[in-house]
């Protein structure tokens, strides 16, 4: 009787242990109406775009080096929606939407791009925000990086060390965060990480030694030729 009893607590404990660490991947299309919700279907479809959220969020938590469920945001389901809107994408808390609108006037690799824009978005889900405290040019470069990290970078993106500020946003500072990631490995995961209960641009200084406007100037100077 004892070793049953046991046996039961072992199973409800590995049982609680799978359910605690899985994540579930949804995905609908509330736009197959329009002709960017049918292009959606045809080039990129539902099973693939869950399976991109699936992927990208393997490959969100390796970059932030979240290896232990512990150190991730506390997330049960990722969900993507492609709806009639304007834009592009945006992410609320865990949900996805995409604009059917957006998609319909992709010119070149409909799949590749989409899959890059979803890369971007699904790190807003995971990532920290230094509790509301980061720059929104930050949280946007940390985006665009893992998308470039991730091989999805479409070609008009910024070259490296183009751009007028560290945190202006999106390519600028993912070009800018790689060549600080390229200066010490997981530089990014450990930004992230500081992100978790705050921000202050001294987070640089902490994990590089150097001040994040020495930091762009060394990158200008890298790039200028
Ligand atoms: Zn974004």
């Amino acid at each position: 009787m004892k070793l049953q009893v046991a046996t039961v607590a072992s199973f409800v404990l590995v049982a609680l242990a799978a359910a605690a660490q899985a994540v579930t991947f949804d995905a609908s299309n509330k736009a197959s109406g329009t002709s960017g919700g049918r292009r959606f279907n045809q080039a990129v479809g539902l099973p693939y775009s869950k399976k991109v959220l699936s992927d990208a969020s393997a490959f969100i938590w390796k970059t932030f080096n979240q290896r232990a469920v512990g150190d991730r945001k506390t997330v049960d389901a990722v969900t993507l929606v492609v709806e009639d809107i304007s834009g592009v994408a945006f992410t609320s808390a865990n949900g996805i939407h995409l604009s059917a609108q957006y998609v319909g006037g992709i010119s070149g690799d409909v799949k590749k791009e989409v899959t890059g824009v979803l890369y971007h978005e699904a790190t807003h889900v995971w990532q920290w925000n230094g509790q509301g405290r980061a720059n929104g040019g930050l949280i946007e470069g940390i985006a665009d990086y893992v998308r470039l990290k991730a091989g999805f970078a479409p070609g008009h993106w910024v070259k490296p060390g183009q751009g007028d500020r560290w945190d202006q946003g999106y390519d600028v500072t993912a070009r800018f965060l790689d060549y600080c990631d390229s200066l010490k490995p997981g530089f990014v995961a450990q930004l992230n990480a500081k992100m978790k209960s705050g921000y202050t641009d001294d987070f640089f200084a902490r994990i590089l030694g150097k001040n994040v406007q020495q930091l762009w100037k060394d990158y200008k100077a890298k790039f200028r030729g």
